[in-house]
Parts: structure tokens; sequence; C-alpha cells
């Protein structure tokens, strides 16, 4: 199961990774380094919930056989620490991006428009140059406030990912239906639909859009059946692993951080549902 879910990365040489090639994605989601490694490809390791002990929880990870990380922007602000740490650690990559949970906070005691994030996204291709393999993780929130910001942002950002060839990582709540034919619009050419939750039918047309979906903790909840039966369905080679570390909790763990050892949990889930 796990060699069919590496399959597709493994016909990619990872010697030939590169920032802006869509195929350094897949070689970075895939094992080019043995039958074992797998790969948390959303996690939040630069996160201060990892502060206190981030090397224990990536050795922890290791152990468990997840060698790879990828590590995702959020603001501007968290930007330049994300790339400082991503230079240190040699299993990580990074994507940047603007993500629509903290939009508010950008201006302090006022609502922000889109004139405050001009600088954001003029920084955002600078960010994006060094070596990052995606855009994001960037999208659109319903239960989050300024929509109509959050829909300007995620356009420009979409536009800034098809013009540098870059696939974007999708972060969405209450939107996927709202977020397809923006994508498709932009010409982005794929990507990942993290946490992917839904129907079969809503899973096959983000696969036919080019994108995989990112698959989780929620699996783990048998309570969860409408994405199980959707993720028991869809092509091996459309999904790929994913903690949202320190969030998203597995089942029986809630209330705890979340780490990327826990990829392993998830792979086993997954073989058990297919
Ligand atoms: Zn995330």
């Amino acid at each position: 199961m796990l060699a069919g879910l590496d399959s597709e990365a493994e016909a990619v040489d990872s010697a030939a990774e590169s920032a802006s090639d869509f195929a350094a994605t897949n070689s970075f989601l895939g094992s080019n380094s043995g039958p074992a490694g797998l790969t948390d490809s959303h996690c939040h390791l630069d996160f201060p919930a990892f502060d206190a002990d981030r090397e224990e929880v990536m050795a922890r990870a290791v152990a468990a056989g997840v060698e790879r990380f990828l590590v995702l922007g959020v603001t501007a602000k968290q930007w330049p620490r994300l790339a400082v740490m991503a230079a240190s650690f040699s299993r990580w990559r990074v994507a940047y991006g603007l993500h629509p949970y903290f939009l508010a906070e950008r201006v302090i005691g006022g609502e922000p428009e889109l004139s405050d994030f001009a600088n954001d996204l003029a920084l955002l291709p600078e960010f994006l140059q060094k070596d990052a393999l995606a855009v994001g993780e960037i999208g659109l929130d319903a239960t989050r406030p300024l929509f109509d910001l959050q829909l300007a942002l995620f356009e420009k950002q979409l536009s800034i990912a098809a013009d540098m060839n870059l696939p974007v990582i999708l972060h969405h709540r209450k939107t996927l239906d709202t977020m397809l034919p923006m994508v498709k619009k932009a010409g982005v050419r794929g990507g990942i639909v993290h946490a992917f939750s839904g129907s079969y039918q809503q899973a096959m047309q983000w696969v036919d859009a080019g994108f995989r979906l990112g698959v989780g903790g929620v699996i783990t909840y048998e309570r969860a059946r409408k994405t199980r039966d959707a993720i028991a369905r869809v092509p091996l080679n459309a999904l790929v692993l994913e903690t949202d570390s320190p969030d998203m909790p597995l089942s029986g763990q809630q209330g705890q951080r979340n780490e990327p050892a826990n990829i392993a949990r998830i792979a086993l889930t997954l073989q058990q549902l297919r």
C-alpha cells in the first residue's frame, strides 16, 4: 500500500528537484530514501508549540519512519523565522503563503484592508524563490471573518503561484466548492487540498483538476464516514499523508499536541480503509 503511495514520485529523480518545478513537490512527497521513508506533507513544526522540544519531536518522527517535513508559511511576520529554521534542518522543506486564519491580526486595533497586505504580497515571490516547494498555506475559511479580504488575497496568491509555476497548498472550511473554479480560472497547475474532508464526488473533482488530497487525523475518527469513504475510493497516488501538527489531534488524543510521528498511525488507518 505504502509503496503505491510513492510510485509516482519514485519516477522522479530527487536530483532533479528545483524550486519552481512541480515535479520537485512530487519528489519530496514521495520516497527517495528507502521503503520506510514517509513524509509529513503538512505541519507547523516552526510554531512556538515546539520550541521546547523540536529536536525530540523530529527524532520521534524519524524513529517512526517519517523522514521529511513540509512546513507551511502562514503570515509574512512568520516567514523569516521559518526560512532561518528551514536552513538549519535538512529534513525540512517549506512553502510560503498568507493563511486566511490570521488576517485579522495584521493590523492592531482595526480592520485590515487589502492595501495593508501590499508589502506582504510584494515580499511573497522573494521568499518563494528561496527554494520553496509551493505557495501555502492559502485558501478560504467561511468560519473566519473578513471573507471579502480572504477572497482578494486568495486570488492574488493564486496568480503568484500560476506566474511562478508553483503548486498551491489549500486550506478550506466550507469553501471547497467556492475555491475550485477560482483555482481553475487562475491557471494553477495543481497542489494539495489540505485536510480533505468531503464526498467522493468532491474528491474526484479536485483530483481531476490536478490536485492531491491531504489525508490526516480526520480518518482516525469513525464518525467521519463521508471522508473515510471518499479516501478509501480515490486513486492511491492522489493521496498524501499529513498531520497539521500541532493541530488536528488523532482520535483518542483529543486535547493533546499533534506531532509528525503520528503519520505512521494515519498510514496504518489508511491501509485498513483501503
Ligand atoms: Zn496548516
